[in-house]
């Protein structure tokens, strides 16, 4: 539909979704351009090249996130490559609209193996659609092996597009697995909500001297176990299948102590309502988080809440530096990879924020 302003002038071209709070997602702001077969084929296009402006190679191995929805200006659609594999995510009536298009250009660009669809989110039931999910082209795919480079090591892991979260693995924190698995090196590494082991692998792989992972899912520690053994890897990791917040506090109370902690929970904000419960809860694990941090030693903590903003992050955290008594500097901002990226006409894709933290000695 077209979007006009207050005087009749063309603003933009909109998708409809009748059944949303969010009644029109802008797929244009050029009025020259049709949404069709080949508008879509050449949006997918300049997805592919922002990622490999040299042409994709789809036998690397690698795990990349191919388009990122509106921010590739494709409102409601994301596709992540796992080596030849794509998921795709649906997750808005324009893009159900284009189903068709989407999976036969991706195909055709990629040369992929096979696309699984994962439209299973939550938000797919708000624009009053079923969730769907299944082989959309190629063989039935469930388990995937990929490879993600932390700091030169190649690190490896095995992605159940079936069943785990969002398409599989958290793609949008490659960069800084590699990134802080590294300040691990020769030290000892609390991992929170490890999820598949992620950052426990990647520290690992780079020298950490031991790493102790929890999650409460007995099936993501089962996939992190595998990925562990997948990489060769066995002494220095420890798997604890516990509630974080209780293990933080058995941490604390046996006067555990670490080089480096990892705090990447889930959304604790996932609307606007719930931001006081939330902001309850990261104040609470940074807090304890900040207790079990050497002097000197490292805290990488994270939000994903879009409610949450960063400014607000940072002061909940600086709250319980406070209520710690501790003194912390920040060592630099975090947030998605760059095949994540935010454009800003759509601020709402800056979901994740991190801060990387120093405990001063
Ligand atoms: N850091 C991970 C992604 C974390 S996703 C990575 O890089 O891959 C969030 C994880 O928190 C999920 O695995 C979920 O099972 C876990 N989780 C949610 N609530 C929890 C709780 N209260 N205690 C422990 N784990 C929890």
């Amino acid at each position: 539909m077209r979007i006009d302003d207050d005087a009749g002038r063309f603003r933009a071209w909109a998708a409809f979704s009748p059944q949303s709070r969010i009644r029109a997602r802008v797929w244009s702001w050029a009025s020259a351009d049709r949404i069709d077969a080949s508008f879509i084929e050449g949006r997918l296009e300049a997805a592919i090249r922002r990622r490999y402006p040299h042409g994709i190679a789809i036998g690397d191995g690698a795990a990349v996130r191919l388009v990122n929805a509106e921010a590739d200006g494709l409102p409601g659609l994301v596709v992540d490559r796992y080596a030849d594999v794509l998921v795709i995510q649906v997750l808005s009536a324009g893009a159900e609209r284009w189903r068709g298009a989407i999976v036969e250009a991706l195909v055709r660009q990629t040369g992929c193996r096979a696309i699984h669809e994962r439209s299973d989110a939550e938000v797919r039931t708000l624009e009053g659609l079923e969730p769907r999910t299944g082989a959309l082209h190629g063989p039935p795919v469930a388990e995937i092996v990929v490879v993600e480079a932390a700091g030169g090591v190649p690190c490896r892991y095995v992605v159940d597009v079936a069943h785990g979260h969002k398409t599989g693995f958290y793609l949008d924190q490659a960069a800084n697995r590699a990134r802080i698995g590294a300040l691990a090196a020769g030290g000892e590494m609390l991992n929170c909500f490890c999820y598949t082991g992620g950052f426990s692998i990647a520290a690992a792989m780079q020298g950490a001297a031991r790493v102790v992972s929890v999650d409460s899912s007995a099936d993501a520690l089962a996939i992190a176990r595998r990925n562990a053994a997948l990489n060769g890897l066995s002494g220095p990791l420890e798997w604890l299948e516990d509630d974080v917040f209780r293990s933080l506090r058995n941490l604390r109370d046996a006067a555990a102590r670490f080089d480096v902690i990892v705090l990447d929970p889930p959304k604790f904000a996932p609307t606007a309502q719930s931001v006081e419960r939330a902001a309850r809860a990261y104040k609470d694990i940074n807090l304890v988080a900040f207790a079990l941090l050497k002097p000197g030693g490292v805290l990488a903590t994270f939000s994903c809440s879009g409610a949450i903003e960063r400014a607000l992050f940072q002061s909940i955290v600086a709250g319980a530096a406070e209520d710690a008594g501790v003194e912390v500097e920040i060592v630099d901002r975090l947030g998605a990879g760059p095949d994540h990226p935010v454009v800003l006409a759509f601020p709402e894709g800056d979901y994740l924020k991190g801060l990387l933290l120093r405990r001063r000695a």
